[in-house]
């Protein structure tokens, strides 16, 4: 059974049909890189997944249940966790202590909220910022983080929630090229490691061609290809619809 299955999904915000019939999965421990023009429908796919939007038609499967149209608050409590365009984080806050607010929530804690924060599983914390790099910045307020840093801090922090499933929506958005393939080959460590799949959206070719175990492209809300990155990137349609080669 995959972990993720999109089944025909559809959805259209007035005369514009954003996601037209998709459909696609994803195995544990996977990458899978959605791309496609801007507009394409990416993020209202991701949207659909998450919970942020219900879809007009369709259906989406968790380990072959149902989470078509739940709210996002019970699909993250089901194990899917996000990650953001723009990186969110407490700015004021330390790395360690925006880990631990993160861990806070996971452990459905959240209305104890700060100054609690600050005795929530330190050592919980600092092996999330073990595996993602950045133990040793953990006491320093993550306003004073390089970009690429705060990026890391985010995945430590989806990480906390122990996801089955991440959706990053551009995580590279932001950052130079050569962060751009460092971040993604962490996540893809950490996302074998711990058997977690992956679906993200990228617009760095070196990354999708370099990271992704799959990739899928859209192109005007429909799922023109799907495969591995080698048949991607020898498919003349999408080479004609996207990649401009
Ligand atoms: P991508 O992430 O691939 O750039 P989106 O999913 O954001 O594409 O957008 C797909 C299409 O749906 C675009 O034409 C966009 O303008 C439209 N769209 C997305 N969200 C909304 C919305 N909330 N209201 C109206 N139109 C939207
Ligand atoms: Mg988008």
């Amino acid at each position: 059974m995959s972990l993720l299955r999109i089944e025909g999904i559809s959805k259209a915000f007035g005369g514009v049909q954003a996601v037209q019939n998709i459909s696609f999965g994803l195995e544990a421990g996977e990458l899978l890189a959605l791309i496609g023009p801007n507009g394409a429908g990416k993020s209202t796919t991701f949207n659909m997944v998450g919970g942020q939007l219900a879809p007009d038609s369709g259906q989406v499967l968790l380990n072959g249940q149902s989470i078509t149209g739940l709210p996002p608050r019970t699909i993250w409590s089901l194990g899917v966790g996000r990650t953001f365009q723009i990186a969110q984080t407490f700015a004021s806050l330390s790395v360690v202590e925006n880990v631990q607010m993160a861990l806070l929530s996971a452990d459905r804690k959240i209305f104890s909220w700060w100054p609690r924060a600050a005795s929530h599983r330190p050592d919980d914390a600092l092996a999330l910022l073990e595996q993602v790099g950045m133990a040793d910045q953990a006491d320093r307020p993550c306003s004073a983080l390089a970009y690429g840093d705060v990026k890391r801090v985010e995945l430590a922090m989806a990480l906390a929630h122990d996801p089955q499933l991440l959706l990053m929506d551009e995580p590279t958005a932001g950052m130079a090229p050569g962060e751009r393939v460092t971040l993604m080959q962490l996540t893809r460590q950490i996302a074998q490691q711990r058997r977690m799949g992956v679906l993200f959206t990228e617009h760095s070719m070196d990354v999708v061609f370099g990271q992704a175990d799959r990739v899928a492209v859209l192109v005007r809300g429909q799922l023109l290809a799907e495969g591995t990155p080698q048949a991607i990137r020898d498919d003349a349609r999408v080479q004609q619809a996207y990649l401009g080669t």
